[in-house]
């Protein structure tokens, strides 16, 4: 590794922001509204050693094993959980996300919350709260984890109140798309259901985690605050 990969994930970075940065002022919105979450699964510690020293301090990985034996190797890195989460894996996630972002149903909702208020991960939490995204299904995609619009709408007010989360949003897996506009009426529809949701429930956040390699300047033409971008910076994964 050393400085010529840092330098080439230096290139990828600012070739990706660029990209963002051209995607948000053709819909009126600053570059800065938009966070680029690198998304490191399968990516080897000793790369992503370059890719911090590229720039790259946000990361998200989609297993919490992966995460746990990676995250002590890397001062510095900050992880979001963009993957499903098991119940018996809540705990160690809130030893070792920032951020939750794959939520998909009350009974885990809870779980988090009860972890917290017991203690769990409240340490690095000053205010005792736990940032989450809740996942939302919003093509009804049987092979999707998510809320269903109508289970979401319907859990709303009661995710809402649980004391020791901070819903920073909506999330979503957008289908496997060949044309990236045809992932843009799944990320108007979450944007959509984000505003209906707020009108009623205002402690949802405002935030929109949605657009992948293949279509994140389409999900930042509409709306989103965080995308999550793994081979465009990394390249491809092996084949699992
Ligand atoms: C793998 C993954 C990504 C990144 O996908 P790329 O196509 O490599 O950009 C984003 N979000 C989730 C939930 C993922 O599992």
């Amino acid at each position: 590794m050393g400085p010529v990969a840092a330098e080439r994930y230096r290139q990828a970075r600012e070739e990706v922001e660029q990209r963002i940065g051209l995607a948000a002022a053709r819909s009126g919105r600053e570059a800065a509204a938009v966070t680029l979450l690198a998304v490191s699964k399968t990516v080897a510690v000793p790369t992503l050693r370059s890719a911090i020293e590229a720039g790259l301090v946000l990361f998200g990985e989609n297993r919490v094993q992966e995460a746990a034996q990676k995250a002590p190797h890397l001062p510095g890195a900050h992880w979001h959980l963009v993957g499903r989460l098991q119940a018996n894996k809540a705990a160690r996630a809130l030893g070792l996300f920032e951020v939750i972002q794959s939520i998909d149903s009350v009974a885990l909702a809870q779980r988090l919350d009860r972890l917290m208020s017991g203690g769990d991960g409240a340490g690095v939490r000053p205010d005792g709260a736990v940032d989450i995204y809740l996942q939302a299904n919003v093509d009804d995609d049987a092979s999707k984890a998510g809320f269903s619009t109508r289970d979401l709408r319907e859990a709303i007010a009661e995710l809402a109140d649980l004391p020791h989360l901070r819903i920073l949003g909506l999330m979503t897996v957008g289908r496997q798309v060949s044309n990236p506009e045809e992932a843009r009426s799944t990320f108007r529809r979450l944007r959509e259901l984000s505003e209906r949701l707020r009108a009623r429930v205002p402690a949802l956040g405002r935030g929109l985690s949605m657009g992948m390699s293949d279509d994140f300047e389409v999900a930042v033409e509409e709306g989103a605050t965080i995308v999550r971008v793994g081979r465009a910076l990394f390249g491809e994964r092996p084949l699992p």
